[in-house]
């Protein structure tokens, strides 16, 4: 129970990496002036702050699913760290899928509009969150920030609709945006061990996509060793290996999403 960044509030950001059972973080404390700030007391606020936001968001985030549900439309939520391929990845996936499906995106970021811009001009409806505007900087999306999109979006237009989460390998594991499916890019310029140091984001998803194969003579990269850990933390997790840059793999990639369809 180390970690502690999200707020019920959404005014404050941080990325506190608290030592168990030790001071509150300022956030608890805020709400909670006078409270009791033994270990022990701390320790029950934080379990009980949590299980409220993620009681609020799975409740939006099945009203989403229900939004998903009658408009007709299928739901995946793309993850991964920061610079794994999400964004080229998906700029692929418009220019050779959007003759089979009708495609829609939410992007979302922190701060800017570059990667809507990336994908900006190619047929697809794009609706940008910056996390920064209204959601208190979160290093995520949860359901209530992709609700907030989907207006802007012709909902019932769209066989399928991808969901660019922001780029971090931790929390956007831990929330439900009601999508049908989760993904996450994988790049192998991160190194064969992150399976075993971001389980919850490897144990996740229901597809690893390994990015940018074509660097592999170029890396030290083990791909056996990335298979172990990968299947230490989730055995049955479905793999593409492919390279955005070469085109390598993309069909099955493609076909992955297809069989979403039906
Ligand atoms: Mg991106
Ligand atoms: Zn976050």
């Amino acid at each position: 129970m180390g970690r502690f960044h999200h707020h019920a509030d959404g005014t404050a950001h941080t990325h506190d990496l608290l030592p168990a059972d030790r001071t509150a973080p300022d956030s608890v404390d805020r709400h909670h002036p006078a409270g009791d700030h033994s270990g022990y007391e701390t320790g029950r606020l934080r379990v009980d702050v949590l299980a409220r936001i993620f009681g609020e968001n799975d409740r939006a985030a099945d009203t989403n699913r229900e939004l998903f549900r009658s408009a007709g439309v299928k739901v995946v939520n793309l993850m991964s760290s920061p610079g794994a391929g999400k964004t080229a990845l998906l700029r692929e996936t418009l220019l050779r899928l959007q003759t089979v499906a009708r495609i829609g995106v939410i992007e979302g970021d922190i701060e800017t509009a570059l990667d809507a811009d990336r994908l900006a001009g190619l047929g697809a409806p794009i609706a940008l969150v910056n996390t920064a505007r209204g959601f208190g900087g979160e290093c995520h999306l949860d359901a209530t920030m992709v609700r907030s999109a989907l207006a802007r979006l012709p909902l019932d237009e769209l066989d399928l609709l991808i969901v660019e989460n922001v780029g971090n390998l931790v929390c956007p594991a831990e929330f439900d945006i009601g999508q049908d499916v989760r993904a996450m890019v994988f790049s192998v310029t991160e190194g064969e061990e992150k399976p075993l140091k971001y389980p919850v984001m490897f144990r996740a998803v229901d597809l690893v996509v390994v990015n940018k194969i074509d660097l592999l003579p170029y890396l030290d990269f083990k791909m056996d060793c990335f298979y172990v850990n990968l299947r230490n933390v989730n055995p049955d997790v479905a793999v593409i290996e492919l390279s955005v840059k070469t085109g390598e793999g993309l069909d099955r990639w493609c076909q992955w999403l297809t069989t979403i369809l039906t």
